[in-house]
Formats: structure tokens, sequence, C-alpha cells
């Protein structure tokens, strides 16, 4: 297990889509899992937010996302099965940006299937926090990020920014 570099907005590995895990419970897998996590904890003491990481952010192009809102957990081969509920509206931000914030709409609920280590199947609903986390993460996997849902252009600023203006009107949800 290792402490990864995050891939940064411009590096091509973050535009791929990434392959189906096909092989459970081996020690590659394993050792992808435990990265993940501590490039994600590391994160998060170093910059003091982050809730999620996707494989391809620290070079790995398999469908593996590692989430950590109320307890750490990965999800395998991770699909959204349903959205449902209303859109909601906030600002987004990345580990593979981290100076900027994006205001983006995503999905209040969503159903998600996914397999573990072992290659069992799940099914998790997911509102809030963790439904549009879950959207970010899973995006990532398709090569998809952030800056791409941006509301418009208008809606990617300096996080630096963000902190200052962040009661003004325009930048209210
Ligand atoms: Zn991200």
């Amino acid at each position: 297990m290792a402490i990864r570099e995050i891939l940064l907005l411009g590096d091509p590995g973050l535009r791929r889509r990434c392959g189906q895990v096909k092989r459970f419970g081996t020690r590659e897998l394993k050792s992808i899992i435990a990265d993940l996590r501590h490039t994600l904890s590391n994160f998060r003491e170093q910059n003091g937010f982050g809730r999620g990481i996707a494989a391809p952010q620290i070079g790995v192009t398999q469908r593996v996302i590692f989430i950590h809102i109320d307890r750490p957990s990965a999800l395998i081969n991770p699909r959204i099965m349903l959205r449902h509920g209303c859109k909601i509206t906030l600002w987004d931000d990345c580990f593979s940006f981290p100076d900027l914030m994006v205001k983006v709409h995503r999905d209040f609920a969503v159903r998600v299937s996914y397999q573990d280590f072992h290659g069992t199947k799940h099914t998790l609903h997911a509102e809030g926090p963790l439904s549009e986390l879950l959207q970010h993460e899973i995006d990532h996997l398709n090569g998809i990020l952030a800056i791409d849902r941006a509301i418009d252009s208008r809606h990617i600023i300096l996080r630096s920014e963000f902190l200052k203006w962040r009661n003004e009107k325009h930048y209210a949800l």
C-alpha cells in the first residue's frame, strides 16, 4: 500500500474510460483499494476536504471507487441503475483540481449496483451528499469530470475566491 500521486486536470489519464474489474479477491485488487484508501486519507489530512476518490485519479483505469462519508468503503464496478427525486444544486470540488469550485446539478437520489472485494453484488440507495458523491466518482470512471457538468463557465471559480465571496448572491445556492 502506498500514498499515490493524484493525476491533475489536463492529464489524459483522467479522460480514459475505465475497464470492468473481472477478477476478484486478488492481491492486485487489494492493493488498488489500499492505495485509494491511503491516498484519500492523506489528502483529507493535508487539505481538510475529500470524501471520495476514483481509481483513474491514481492512474489505474479500472472501475473502482473508494468513498468515506460515515465509514470507508470500496465499490467495484459501480453503476447507476436509477436516478430519482429532484435535482440538487451544489458547489463541487475534486482532488484533480483542488483549487477550483464548480457549481453543478446532481440527482438527489440514486440507486447504485456494485460489487465488493469478493465479487458479491450489492445495491445501494443513496440520497443527498452520498448520492452526489457517487455521481461524481462514477463519472470519473467514464472520463467525465465535474467541470464538464458545470452549469456554465461562470460557475467554475477559484476556491480562494469562493471562500471570499460565498455569501454573495451570485454564489449562493
Ligand atoms: Zn473528483
